[in-house]
């Protein structure tokens, strides 16, 4: 999505007193360095079991676990005075968590962009019914597929059809209450094994009547396993130009392109209060300090934790930092509104 559509996206869902205030949040962040963005994580556990997915390897290795209104709180009222935008993601499905539409509706109160991302199951009629009050800005709904044989090689435990009707009773619902709330993003991630989908992917979001559809690429977490990195490799990559990666006469991928670390700025506060320095740093190996026993603001502000940002900002020298991604990733993204 373009810069000034976004922007025109969120100016129409939040009106225009919101959106100045939002506005000099930005500012605020880009004169003191606080982080515009953050990434909270309302569940380490996940209903599915995806054979692509990084969450899964790192959910192995943390405990399951739910973040809850009151520690969202806790947090939000700390940072709410420069935070603009709030992404409910990391390695989980953040619908698993009865808390999430309080949590969503807080942080709209507190003049923070919400953005969650789902793998649809839990999109329930209860739970779009919660959703549609709650009024998160903007949803990724993550479907991959057009076929029931594709999406379920991909989605392991996912059903197709309840995918595919959850989507359409979201979309339905939003419509009969004329809501502009949440804009509904239907993605696709891009591997080997849905390439070919890509146009019918199109047309599906536009059957469905979402916002917009979008066409991402595959994450390999080079952290992981050598199995799964095998695995990812083999069997999910593609060539194809939105893939971040590409492949090596060894046969290993290697970023397209690298330049300045896209993220530090924003980091993750994981379910358990955790502060991440990434979202790219799953397994929490560079992780600083927990933000329920500590405030965010100064933790954000130890010398060390920002010595450790600027360094990272010139040099990607972390381990992690040499398969994550880089600005201005090729992604193809088409409106329909
Ligand atoms: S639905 Fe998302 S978080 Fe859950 S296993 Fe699949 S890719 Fe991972
Ligand atoms: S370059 Fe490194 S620190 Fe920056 S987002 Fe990627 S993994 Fe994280």
């Amino acid at each position: 999505m373009s810069y000034v559509r976004r922007r025109f996206g969120y100016f129409r869902q939040i009106g225009f007193s919101k959106s100045l205030r939002i506005a000099g949040k930005d500012i605020y962040c880009k004169l003191i360095g606080y982080p515009g963005s953050i990434m909270f994580e309302p569940a380490s556990k996940c209903n599915l079991n995806c054979s692509m997915c990084w969450g899964v390897k790192a959910m192995k290795y943390r405990k399951n676990n739910l973040l809850d209104f009151q520690q969202f709180k806790k947090i939000v009222d700390e940072v709410a005075f420069f935070c603009s935008r709030i992404f409910f993601n990391f390695c989980g499905e953040p619908l698993i968590n009865k808390d999430i539409f309080s949590m969503i509706e807080y942080a709209g109160k507190k003049d923070i962009i919400t953005l969650l991302s789902t793998n649809s199951i839990f999109l329930t009629k209860e739970n779009v019914h919660k959703l549609l009050e709650a009024l998160p800005n903007y949803l990724t709904v993550s479907l991959d597929a057009t076929t029931k044989n594709t999406y379920e090689s991909m989605r392991t435990g996912g059903n197709f059809d309840t995918a595919l009707e959850r989507v359409q009773s979201l979309v339905e619902e939003r419509e009969k209450k004329k809501s502009i709330n949440p804009i509904i993003d239907l993605q696709m991630i891009l591997t080997k094994k849905n390439e070919n989908e890509i146009e019918e992917f199109i047309m599906l979001g536009k059957k469905l009547n979402v916002d917009l559809v979008s066409i991402k690429s595959l994450y390999i977490a080079h952290q992981a396993d050598q199995d799964y990195i095998k695995k990812l490799t083999e069997e999910y990559f593609t060539p194809h130009y939105i893939s971040r990666y590409k492949k090596k006469e060894d046969g290993t991928l290697v970023l397209k392109k690298s330049g300045i670390c896209p993220h530090i700025k924003s980091p993750v506060i994981a379910s358990d209060g955790d502060v991440y320095i990434c979202c790219f740093d799953f397994f929490g190996k560079y992780k600083q300090s927990n933000a329920l026993t500590e405030n965010f603001c100064e933790i954000w502000n130890r010398h060390d934790y920002k010595q450790f940002r600027k360094d990272i900002m010139s040099k990607r020298k972390l381990d992690i930092c040499e398969y994550c991604s880089y600005l201005n990733m090729p992604r193809k993204t088409v409106h329909f509104k």
